[in-house]
C-alpha cells in the first residue's frame, strides 16, 4: 500500500535537483551531457577548511553540538555579520542548520500560518513557492521579467501587500537571474516597508559573495526594518562547500528561539564537523572569494557574450550569482526536425537536454514561462561547447 500525506502531495519535487539527477542518469549511461543545470560553484572546497575538518574529527568534535550550533561559530558569524555587513545580531540570535534551505525552512515554519501571505518577487528559487505550501501560507507572486531587469520596484511591492501580508522574501543576488537590488532600489523598497510594522523580511543573501558590482548592501542594514529583518546566508556557494550542508538564519530573539525549539524535535544540530569547517571557512583568510569571483565574472562576460549571439534568445548582464535566464519564447511554437511540438520553455529545456545533450532548467520552475535558467558555474571549455550545442539545437527548429 501507499499512503502519503496531502502535505507532500502538495509538494512539487525541486526542478533543479531533477534536471541535475537527470543529466547525471543520462552521464551514467554514456551520454556526453554538459550540466548547467544545478547551482553550485565547481571549485573545490579550500584547502586550509578541509584540513580543518579533519582536525575536527581528531579532536573528537563528534558529538551532538547545541541545537543552534557551536557558540563559537554563532560567534564567528556574528561578527562576520557585523563587520561585512555592518549589522548587529548576537550569537544567540543565530541559529545553523543544515544549509541556507533548512534555514529558510525552519523561519517560514516557526512563523508562517495557513492564511498568512508571502510576497515572492518571481523569478525565484524553485523551494520558496514550496516551502511558504508546507507551512499552508498562500504566496503573493509579483512577477518582474527581464524588461525591468527582473526587478521588482517599489509601486509592484505596494500594489501585492494585503492585511495577510506576514512575509516578504527578497533574493538578492538572486537565484535564477543574477539581479541585484543596488542600495537605492533597497531603500526604496524598505521606504514601502516602514509603513508596514507587521511585515518581516526575509533576505536570502546565500550569494552575497559572488556579486561584480563591487558592493552588497544587506537588507539588515536599514535601521526601519532591522528589528524584523531575518539574514539567510551560509558557506555553500561563497566557500564552494555545497556538501557541507551548513547554513543559518540570523533572526530577532523571540524567531531564532523559535527557530531552534522546531529543529530541535527534527533534525537537531548540523554535522559537528561541518561546523567546524565552516568555522574556520569564516575565521580563515578570505582571498578564495575574490579568486572565485573572479573566475566567475569571467565566466559571465563568457556566457552574456556567447548567448547575446544566438538568434531569438534575449539576455541581460547578471550582476552576481552565476546565472543566466535567457528568454528563450521565440523558440516556443516551433517543431523539432522529429516533428514534436515545442510547446513551452519545459519542453525546451528538455529537447536541450535529450538532443543538445545540455541540461538546464525551465524558467516556468521559477514561476516564469518562457524562459530557461543556464548555471555557468562550469568551466570555459565546457561554457563554449555547451552554448555551441545550445546554438546549433535551436537553429534545428523550425
Ligand atoms: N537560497 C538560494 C537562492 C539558493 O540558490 C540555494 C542553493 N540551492 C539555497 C538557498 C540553499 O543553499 P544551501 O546549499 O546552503 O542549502
Ligand atoms: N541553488 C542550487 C540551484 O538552484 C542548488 C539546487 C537546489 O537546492 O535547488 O540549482
Amino acid at each position: 500500500m501507499t499512503h502519503i500525506s496531502d502535505r507532500v502531495q502538495a509538494l512539487a519535487p525541486s526542478a533543479t535537483l531533477a534536471m541535475s539527477q537527470k543529466s547525471n542518469e543520462l552521464k551514467a549511461q554514456g551520454v556526453d551531457v554538459i550540466n548547467l543545470s544545478v547551482g553550485e560553484p565547481d571549485f573545490e572546497t579550500p584547502l586550509h577548511i578541509k584540513e580543518a575538518a579533519k582536525r575536527a574529527i581528531d579532536e573528537n568534535f563528534t558529538f551532538y553540538t547545541p541545537v543552534p550550533g557551536y557558540m563559537s561559530l554563532r560567534k564567528a558569524v556574528s561578527e562576520k555579520l557585523s563587520k561585512e555587513n555592518g549589522v548587529s545580531y548576537a550569537p544567540e540570535q543565530i541559529v545553523v542548520s543544515n544549509g541556507a534551505k533548512q534555514a529558510l525552512c525552519n523561519v517560514i515554519l516557526a512563523t508562517i500560518n495557513p492564511g498568512d501571505e508571502v510576497i515572492i518577487p518571481m523569478p525565484a528559487w524553485v523551494s520558496y513557492v514550496e516551502m511558504v505550501k508546507l507551512a499552508g501560507g498562500t504566496t503573493v507572486e509579483v512577477h518582474a521579467d527581464i524588461t525591468q531587469d527582473f526587478k521588482m520596484t517599489p509601486a509592484q511591492l505596494e500594489a501585492a501587500i494585503t492585511p495577510a501580508t506576514r512575509m516578504l522574501l527578497l533574493c538578492s543576488p538572486s537565484n535564477p537571474t543574477g539581479s541585484i537590488y543596488s542600495r537605492e532600489e533597497l531603500e526604496a523598497l524598505v521606504k514601502v516597508l516602514a509603513k508596514y510594522p507587521d511585515i518581516m523580511v526575509l533576505a536570502d543573501e546565500i550569494y552575497e559573495h559572488i556579486n561584480f558590482t563591487g558592493s552588497f548592501t544587506s537588507m539588515a542594514s536599514f535601521p526601519e526594518i532591522a528589528d524584523r529583518t531575518i539574514i539567510i546566508n551560509g558557506v555553500s556557494k561563497a566557500y564552494a562547500m555545497t556538501g557541507w550542508r551548513i547554513g543559518y538564519c540570523a533572526a530577532p530573539q523571540w524567531l531564532a528561539k523559535a527557530v531552534a525549539k522546531l529543529q530541535g524535535q527534527y533534525t537537531s544540530n548540523a554535522s559537528s564537523i561541518a561546523q567546524k569547517a565552516a568555522e574556520a571557512a569564516y575565521t580563515g583568510p578570505q582571498d578564495c572569494i575574490a579568486e572565485m569571483n573572479k573566475a566567475f565574472e569571467r565566466r559571465r562576460d563568457l556566457v552574456v557574450d556567447l548567448a547575446s549571439k544566438i538568434p531569438g534568445l534575449k539576455v541581460n548582464r547578471p550582476q552576481g550569482a552565476f546565472y543566466l535566464f535567457p528568454e528563450v519564447s521565440a523558440y516556443i511554437g516551433k517543431s523539432t526536425p522529429e516533428g514534436a511540438k515545442i510547446a513551452s520553455s519545459a519542453d525546451l529545456a528538455m529537447y536541450l537536454l535529450e538532443k543538445g545533450h545540455v541540461a538546464t532548467v525551465d524558467g516556468g520552475a521559477f514561476g516564469m514561462e518562457g524562459y530557461i535558467r543556464l548555471s555557468y558555474a562550469t568551466s570555459d571549455e565546457n561554457l563554449r561547447e555547451a552554448m555551441k550545442r545550445i546554438a546549433e539545437t535551436l537553429a534545428s527548429l523550425s
